[in-house]
Parts: C-alpha cells; structure tokens; sequence
C-alpha cells in the first residue's frame, strides 16, 4: 500500500526539478497528465505579460515566460519565441521524468543575457555531430551562447578557402592526442597522409551547426585566435612569421604584427568566418602573446620606430584596435581575452575575463561590456574530485559547488556599471581531454551550475537544493545518451582541509634560510602557513600551499626543550604543472640552535606515471630526540620543469 502511494507521489513532477531553478512558481492543487501536444497552448507577444514584467530589462522580458499548469492543458505566455521556446525546455526537463505534471504556475526570466559554454575543438577535435549534441545540452538548460575556440597551435579547425593550406596541413598532425602530439614534437601532417590526425569543420558543418542553433535559440560565437595561440598559421603560411636579424624565420605561436599581408590575411579569415556566422560578437582570443619574436624582428622593430612604439605589447594592441576597427566596420564587435587590454582598447570591445575575478574590474569600470569566466570557478578542464579518482587533468580542483558558488557580481563593482556585465560562461578548454566522453563528463553537471548562475536570482540560489537537482537532471542527461561525472559518488575535498591538527609546532615560528623564502605567488599565509595547522585542499589555488621556486629550508622554534617523536610535512605534486615531489628530505633536531643532530632522511625518485594530475605524499619519519629547534630541508627535483615544492604544514609531534 505505501509503496504504491510512493510511487503516485513521485510520478508527479513539478517545477521543482527544474534546473536552472525558476525565478517563482506557484504550486497548485491537482495534477494534468500531459499525454499530448495538443495540451499545450502557447501565446506570444503577450502584452499582459509584458506589463507584469515592466520592470525587467528589455532582454531579459523577452526571454522571459509564464507557464500556467491546470489539469486539462498547459498554457504558455511569453513576449517572443525565445520565452516560449524555454517555458518548453522547462516542460521537456519534466517530462523526461514524467508525464504526470503538478499543477503551477511559473513564472521565469534570465538573470543575465549571455550564459555561455566555450568549447575548444583544436587541442582535441571534436566533430560536427558533438557540438549539435552539446547544443541540445544547453538548450535544455536554457544556454544561449556557444564559443567555439576554432584556431590554436594544435589544430586549424574551419575550412577557409582563400587560405586552403590552414586545412590541407595545420588542421592534421602527427599524434591522436594533443599530449601524443606535444610527446612527438608538436609535428604538423597533411590532409590524406596515412599518418594524420584532426580534422575541421567545413563550412557546410559550420552552417549546421548555426542553423540548430538559432532553432534552440543559441549564438554562435566563433573564435580566431589573433595574434598569437598561432603556431598552426606559421607553419601553414611561413610567410606570417617574424624574422630574426640574419632573416630566418621565427617559428613560434605569435604572427609578425609589422607585416601588412598578416592583416590582410585575418581580414580575409574574418570575412569568411563573418559570412558563415551571424553573432553579432566575434572572439579574436589576444591571450598569452609572449611577443618574444618582436622584441629582435627587423620588422617590428622598425614597425616600433615609425608608429613611436616604445613596449612590444604595443604591437599586439595596434593590431587589435586594427582587427576592432575592420568587426566594427562589418557591423560586429570585437570580444577577447582580458589580455586584450594591455596598452588600451577601443571601449566598445566586449572584454571575456579569465585570469581570476579580479581581472573583470578594471574593464567593467572602463565601460566595457564584461562575460566573466574566471579560471578558478568557470574551467572545466580543471579535476572536479579527489585527484585519485580523477583522469589526468590541467588547473587546480574545482568541484561543482565551487563553480556553483560563484557570484559574477561583483560587491566592487559600480551599480552604474552593472548592466555592462552581460553573463558568465563555462570554458572547456581540451588539452588533456581526448575523448568525447571524457569532454562530456568534464562538462556535466557543472555547465548545469554555470547555467544556474546566469539565470536564476542570487537569492534564490542554494547549494544543497541545487545539488538535489543536479543528481535528477543527470539521470535525465544518461537517458539521452551523455556521460557524466558521478556526482552521487562524489569523494569531495581532502579530509585534513577541513580539520585544524593540533601538534607540537603551531603556532610556533618558522624561520626561512637565507635565499630559501616562499614564493610571492603562492605565500599562503605566509610566515606562519607552515605551522598554522591548516592544510591544504586538493586545490593548489586555495591560499593554505605554500610554494617554493627554490629548495625549502626552514627552521622551527619550539620555544622550549621538548620530546619531539615525529617530523613530517605533505608535498603536493601536479608533474603536468611543473610541481613535483622533493626528491630529498632532512631533518635536523637542536637543543641549542648551533649543534643539529640528523634525525632523518628521506629520497623520492620521480617515475614518467607518477604526479600527473595531482599527488599528495607525506615526507616525514620518527624523530625521538630531545629539541627545541628542528630544520626541515626538502631539495627539489631539478628535472626541468619540475622544479616548484608546495607543501601546507610541517607537523611536529
Ligand atoms: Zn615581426
């Protein structure tokens, strides 16, 4: 008997579920039994609607609707069709759980008007079929911006005829896999070549793509990596390449910004990318130019003397405001990386701001037009659980809460200056993502936590209640063929995180040998970090690691001849970052601070497989001494490139 009241009760779905949560909803009495399309009745340009909504901005009134659940019927309201195509996504997240619906009424409209997801398809590509699948993904969570970074050092990923060798040899290399590729020496193929891996997108897929989503009501914004993430283009068009002073080519990721056909040739790329996507937006990338070439390029240095240039990061926003001036006379505008604006930028560029929340400031109060994604709480590469349980994987722990706990506004930022903050965007960027399961199990659920951010008010939103929806909709997104992070197992942060050790040394001070300080990026807190009884997340980003661009060598102040049984200190290693376990350890115990006595030793010999992704290990031994000082010595690893120690505490017991 229970169990078939149970069974009534939870074949009855109602907007509860519903992810991203509805701005209100009304609960009603009795249920309607949605059996056919029949029921539903739709009304657009609802001036009633319109009026109860006065308030909202016009964008977000237009995305908005009014959903009225009776037992007979459904009826819908909105002021355009977007309204009522997501008062649908709402019915078809329903639905997929049962036909039975609770009687409501719903009342819904967007936080934000950009709530986007960016997909890198040159590192890995992915095809034509995945991105129209990831577009049914973000229709149903009422997504309305995909980015597609289509160009990088990795991949030319979009057929371009006038330019018909960035697909025939940079859109294919030697290595399945970006790691193969970059283990092989980063070595181009050619189209047909027996040994060719990648691909492209031609221009009839592109317009596919477009075509779907303007159906699900999402933009498509394309992103052509300007001027550097290039290396693909110099080795397709060596002729965009800097020279050295002697002549020879410097084959890099950065183009040559002195040479006046590498305008043309963006231009051209430009005017073929603009014909094929409408997006009023369009995304030249401006990251991480390491404008290396240009600082001994004839050309450049020439190009400096004529215009009056003085800094190298000159020639990269000359070519900007170039590359805005030509979107802007097309009737586009030009979005990039916040790097962008090193060395000024035309204010009606649209600025996507990624390296850390911080980085949004100082662009919005410009007057710029801001979509935040900073890379602690909007990348989706980065491992979403325990290091140990998780693929190989670049960044620093980022589970779902954290992304879901995200507030792109700013307390600092200017009320004036809200409405310039256009939305937020997951980032998926695929270096060390091979595989489409592997890309769809990075995204969800956590595009669903992006995607409840750029919709659902502040206040309305809970952890614990979205987390209850989460696992729903995942059971949803299986039935329909997508894989992703189990969230139902999730193992969470390391356990010491969150729980203060008392020992022997807290509080105690820590002095740092002469030219053995921590370094100023990672201080954590500090003086005291090593012996507050704190320790770290799996997150190296979570002000508790401390790191050190040199040997660690430190000595403890016990303040008082104590027995001293046990030394020890946790080291963090992620080899694909370049941190790496000490490959030695001593310690040293004192009485009076002059005479050290080795109490212990330990080494570590790193392996190819080991340190990948983010290993914890402890380097300690039992003491038994009588001390009042201890030094703890841990020398690096001097293999190149993994040369950073992070340790969180050095215990004393
Ligand atoms: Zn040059």
């Amino acid at each position: 008997m229970l169990s078939s009241i149970l069974s009534i009760i939870l074949s009855v779905v109602g907007p509860q579920v519903l992810v991203p949560k509805p701005v209100q909803y009304v609960i009603s009495e009795g249920q309607c039994v949605l059996d056919s399309d029949s029921q539903v009745k739709v009304t657009v340009e609802d001036g009633k609607l319109s009026k109860e909504l006065r308030n909202l901005p016009k964008w977000s009134r237009e995305a908005a609707y009014k959903m009225v659940i009776t037992p007979d019927r459904v009826e819908i309201r909105a002021m355009t069709e977007t309204g009522a195509f997501y008062a649908r996504e709402s019915l078809v997240q329903m639905t997929a759980i049962s036909d039975t619906l609770q009687c409501c009424t719903i009342t819904d409209w967007p936080r934000f008007s950009h709530r986007g997801l960016m997909i890198d398809i040159s590192r890995n590509f992915r095809d034509k079929d995945f991105i129209l699948k990831q577009l049914e993904a973000m229709a149903m969570l009422k997504m309305n911006s995909l980015h597609l970074h289509l160009t990088d050092d990795a991949g030319w990923r979009i057929q371009i005829d006038s330019y018909p060798e960035l697909c025939k040899r940079a859109a294919w290399r030697i290595g399945e896999t970006y790691v193969d590729w970059c283990d092989n020496g980063c070595r181009y193929s050619e189209e047909y070549s027996p040994d060719a891996c990648g691909g492209y997108l031609t221009k009839e897929d592109c317009r596919e793509i477009v075509e779907r989503a303007a159906q699900l009501h999402i933009n498509v914004i394309p992103e052509i990596e300007i001027p550097s993430h290039s290396r693909e283009v110099v080795y397709a068009y060596p002729q965009f390449a800097c020279e050295t002073p002697s002549g020879e080519k410097v084959m890099n990721r950065d183009v040559c910004p002195a040479n006046p056909e590498v305008y043309d040739f963006f231009e051209t790329v430009l005017d073929e990318v603009m014909e094929i996507f409408p997006s009023k937006i369009i995304h030249i990338g401006g990251d991480e130019a390491s404008r290396q070439g240009w600082k001994s390029c004839p050309h450049c240095r020439q190009f400096m003397e004529d215009m009056g240039y003085t800094d190298v990061a000159q020639l990269q926003s000359h070519m900007t405001a170039r590359m805005e001036e030509y979107l802007r006379s097309k009737g586009r505008t030009l979005l990039g990386w916040d790097e962008i604006l090193e060395g000024g930028l035309a204010s009606d560029a649209v600025v996507m701001c990624w390296r850390g929340a911080e980085s949004c400031l100082e662009p919005i109060m410009a007057g710029h037009d801001i979509i935040v994604s900073p890379s602690t709480r909007c990348y989706f590469d980065y491992p979403q659980d325990a290091p140990f349980r998780e693929p190989v994987a670049f960044g620093s722990y980022l589970p779902l809460e954290v992304v879901y706990s995200y507030n792109p506004q700013d307390p600092s930022i200017d009320e004036n200056a809200l409405p310039h903050l256009l939305g937020v965007q997951g980032n998926m960027w695929t270096e060390y993502i091979p595989t489409e399961e592997h890309a769809e199990y990075m995204l969800y659920p956590r595009a669903f936590a992006i995607a409840e951010i750029g919709w659902t008010p502040e206040e309305e939103r809970n952890y614990q209640d979205f987390h209850d929806r989460a696992l729903g909709l995942i059971e949803t997104f299986h039935a329909k063929g997508y894989n992703t992070f189990n969230l139902g197992a999730e193992y969470g942060d390391r356990y010491e995180a969150e729980h203060p050790l008392a020992h022997l040394a807290v509080g105690k001070n820590v002095s740092y040998a002469e030219g053995c300080s921590y370094d100023s990026s990672y201080p954590a807190s500090g003086d005291v970090a090593l012996t507050d009884g704190l320790f770290g997340s799996w997150a190296f980003k979570d002000g508790r690691w401390q790191k050190f661009y040199c040997d660690l060598d430190v000595t403890i102040d016990l303040e008082k001849v104590t027995s001293v049984h046990y030394v020890g200190a946790t080291f963090m290693a992620q080899r694909i970052l370049g941190i790496a376990f000490p490959a030695k350890v001593e310690i040293y115990s004192s009485i009076d601070g002059a005479r050290l006595e080795k109490c212990g030793e330990s080494t570590y010999r790193m392996t190819d497989k080991a340190q990948s992704t983010g290993d914890f290990m402890d380097f300690g031994c039992p003491v038994n001494a009588e001390a009042r000082y201890i030094r703890y010595v841990a020398r690096r690893d001097k293999t190149p490139g993994h040369a950073a120690l992070f340790v969180d505490e050095i215990v004393v017991n």
